[in-house]
């Protein structure tokens, strides 16, 4: 017998038609003679409209009330699913991330998960229960209630999974796996049969939404095969495992795309010691999240600065940025919102060198520009123009061989 963890992310569970089809594919697991814990997201928009509503509501919202509020969301899926499942004949028990003992730091909206003490999971199971824990949340040392930053859910079912030393942790979700490249910028993109933890933590790192980063880290840490898949066709997904690829695979496994970042030159810096400190210290106190930075050589003792940061950061960085400029005696800053963030990955590189090359060469037959570059062992990426996305990446894909295979086709209609 087999102890299957089931994570269902928010469209998976948006309303009752689709809560009760989620129920049936969990019976079902059950009734196939597997243990089975289940953890599902807020319903549809569920988190966003809490947030929205704090928005509306007040200017000062505490980490500790938002995260009450943000959690809710979770409360209300879990005991839906119960509920479904209590219609099926299926006996299930739903738990807070507090109740299922998932403890995490103090750090309100993005908490990290410490321990899973899982006690009262364990007790259910054994009693032939299936058992519906709430993602997204856990208990702080302080004891108050945490949730772990937006899509945390994943990571509470990959947590889970490694604490009860489950056999694999399905993460059911809109799309069939995880893809070559997005489709709707790459149409000729395909389903991956696996990748290994190591190609899709840089492919979430490079900007791919399909698990969140934490999750996959926790996977990878301990182990726990994950197996990405559609709650709509429930069709065989995409394993993600420590398997290293073998010789016949593929070198490239993906071309990862990213809009989500903007692009900050810092014009004219003189080139002395302790200026890049001065710049990225302030950025990393108030958590911007730098991502690629770039110092060109200097000329006439200045230099230029870039770096890429979450969009997101944007109001937070301006401010920053240019009080530093100000005070380092920089000539200016310039802010670029329209750049794409284009990533090859995949654990063949290791063991192929003209990779890089390569990647400038089909950039430069397509007139594309690069902005900037940076380099893992399994990962490159560059930046260019946000114009240049579709045509870049689609090309990519082309002359790295990943185009041939089965075509993906939209996700088809419920299963009946
Ligand atoms: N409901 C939370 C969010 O929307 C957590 C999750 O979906 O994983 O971010
Ligand atoms: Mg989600």
């Amino acid at each position: 017998m087999a102890l299957i963890v089931q994570k269902y992310g928010g469209t998976s569970v948006a309303d009752p038609d689709r809560m009760r089809a989620v129920a049936e594919n969990i019976a079902f697991t059950k009734r196939h003679g597997n243990d089975v814990v289940v953890v599902p997201s807020a319903m549809g928009k569920a988190t966003d409209n809490l947030i929205k509503l704090a928005n509306d509501v007040s200017k000062t919202q505490p980490g500790r009330e938002m995260d009450m509020l943000i959690t809710t969301g979770e409360r209300v899926s879990m005991a839906l699913l119960c509920m479904a499942l209590a219609d099926l004949g299926i006996e299930a028990k739903s738990f807070t991330g507090s109740q299922a003992g998932i403890i995490t730091d103090t750090v309100h909206l993005k908490a990290k998960i410490l321990e899973v003490k899982g006690d009262r999971v364990r007790e259910a199971l054994a009693q032939g229960k299936v058992c519906v824990v709430a993602g997204f949340q856990g208990i702080s040392t302080d004891k108050e209630i945490t949730s772990l930053g937006r899509g945390g859910s994943d990571t509470t079912a990959v947590a889970l999974a490694a604490a009860l030393n489950a056999d694999a942790c399905e993460i059911y979700t809109d799309v069939t796996g995880v893809f070559t490249a997005d489709p709707r910028i790459v149409p000729q993109a395909r389903k991956l049969q696996h990748v290994n933890f190591d190609e899709m933590l840089e492919m979430a790192g490079a900007g791919s939404k399909v698990l969140a980063l934490r999750s996959v880290e926790f996977a990878r840490n301990h182990n726990v095969p994950i197996h990405v898949r559609s709650a709509f066709t429930w069709e065989h997904g995409t394993w993600v495992t420590s398997q290293e690829p073998n010789m016949e695979d593929p070198i490239i496994s993906g071309v990862v795309t990213d809009t989500s970042e903007a692009k900050v030159t810092v014009v004219a810096v003189p080139d002395r010691p302790g200026i890049s400190a001065a710049l990225f210290e302030p950025l990393a106190a108030a958590n911007v999240n730098v991502d690629m930075i770039v110092q060109n050589t200097s000329h006439d003792g200045t230099t230029d600065i870039s770096f890429t940061m979450p969009k997101a950061d944007k109001a937070t960085a301006e401010s920053i940025v240019a009080r530093v400029a100000a005070e380092i005696g920089a000539a200016g800053v310039e802010h670029d919102a329209e750049i794409a963030k284009i990533s090859l990955v995949g654990a063949g590189m290791k063991t192929s060198p003209g990779i890089a090359a390569k990647m400038f060469r089909t950039l430069a037959d397509e007139g594309v520009n690069i902005e900037m570059i940076s380099t893992s062992t399994i990962r490159i990426s560059v930046v260019t123009s946000a114009a240049d996305l579709e045509r870049a990446s689609r090309a990519l894909h082309t002359a790295f061989g990943l185009d041939s295979g089965q075509a993906y086709s939209a996700p088809l209609p419920e299963r009946k």
